[in-house]
């Protein structure tokens, strides 16, 4: 098994503290993270995604909106810059220590937010990344 993320989803595991959406989404996305820290690798995908499916049945949920898709373009750039490795449909790799280290340093310096701006979380990223991600689920 893989986790389907979409590229700016590589950010939002960073700071994942268990809040989201809707009880059904939280519950997904810490199961998801989990299988993340289990050491499951990562596929990306082009679109939605398995931290997306529960918010899906939805025919207008924001997953489908233009503006996330260019998160996804200005995330992948700059996670792929950070891990040296590009992030495009069909990449698959895992976040080992190494590659957790530089994506959480880089966060932290807002290297790689370009995706941040405008979602209505960032202040609450920005405030776990400062915090040393305390709290954070993923480790
Ligand atoms: S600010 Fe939004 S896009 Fe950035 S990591 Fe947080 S939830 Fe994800």
């Amino acid at each position: 098994m893989t986790v389907r993320l979409r590229p700016h989803h590589l950010l939002c595991v960073l700071t994942y503290v268990g809040r989201g959406y809707s009880p059904a989404f939280t519950a997904n996305m810490t199961a998801i993270t989990a299988r993340l820290a289990g050491g499951e690798e990562i596929e990306i995908v082009e679109g939605p995604d398995d931290i997306c499916a529960p918010l899906l049945d939805n025919g207008d949920a924001h997953c489908h909106q233009t503006g996330v898709a260019d998160r996804d373009i200005r995330a992948s750039e700059e996670v792929g810059w950070i891990l040296e490795r590009p992030i495009r449909a069909g990449s698959r790799f895992g976040l080992g220590r190494d590659q957790m280290g530089r994506l959480r340093a880089s966060f932290a310096r807002d290297e790689i937010r370009s995706a941040c701006r405008g979602c209505e979380w960032n202040t609450l990223c920005s405030s776990i990344s400062a915090s040393g991600y305390d709290g954070a689920i993923l480790t």
